[in-house]
């Protein structure tokens, strides 16, 4: 079983490895979030264990970035001592299980076992881009613990969005995935629909989640950027 190990402090990465490769794993090491998204995006790993302190990107942002391009696989993040925030913003950005450092290394395989038990055929049930959440199944948005009202076109253009957060995305893929392709009015209907999700999901929040990229189109960011 492969594993993916995402920690930048070289000594307990190296540990990491070192152990899990005694126990059998097949074990890849990165030391920085892009890399580690790259990495966990290209290759089918059996699990990821992810530090949430790393150069770059953080832990947090690796984790949502892969659950928004329908990456599934069991994600294990490794919290600061004491971390209850951590922990608790690890489970909303998609991760499946935390474990505070510093941990035993027996805890660590066992943790891991479970999750390579379970598999990667639960999905979240939720996208998420920092408070901005979006349930899917149910249609229904939140920022923080509000819950904000959409119509259905909107909360499409919001998912497509959500799958694509940190990427930029032109009007047309944005018209080609949330307008059916027998659409033939005006396309700047999606600067309509843009200002309207800013209106409903970023000024009241005093957020700039979605960016407009001159000549480009939008970006939404984790954490509103
Ligand atoms: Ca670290």
């Amino acid at each position: 079983m492969r594993v993916l190990v995402v920690e930048d402090e070289t000594s307990l990465a190296d540990g990491i490895r070192r152990g899990l490769e005694a126990e059998g794993y097949a074990v890849d090491v990165v030391g920085d979030g892009a890399e580690a998204l790259w990495m966990a995006t290209e290759y089918p790993y059996g699990a990821v264990v992810l530090d949430v302190m790393l150069p770059g990107m953080d832990g947090f942002a690796v984790c949502a970035a892969l659950r928004a391009r329908e990456v599934w696989t069991p994600v294990l993040v490794l919290t600061a001592r004491d971390g209850e925030r951590d922990e608790a913003r690890a489970l909303d950005t998609g991760a499946d299980d935390f474990l505070a450092k510093p941990f035993s290394f027996v805890v660590l395989t066992a943790r891991l076992r479970a999750l390579l038990r379970r598999g990667a055929d639960r999905r979240p049930t939720v996208l998420a881009a920092g408070d901005l959440r979006l349930d899917p199944g149910a249609r229904r948005v939140w920022r923080g613990d509000t819950e904000v009202e959409l119509t259905a076109r909107e909360t499409s253009l919001l998912e497509f969005l959500l799958r694509r957060q940190g990427e930029a995305v032109t009007k047309k893929s944005v018209l080609d995935h949330v307008w059916d392709d027998r659409f033939e009015g005006d396309p700047n209907i999606v600067e309509v629909y843009v200002r309207r999700l800013r209106n409903k999901l970023d000024r009241p929040f005093r957020r700039e989640a979605i960016t407009t990229i001159r000549g480009v189109g939008y970006r939404l960011e984790v954490d509103g950027g």
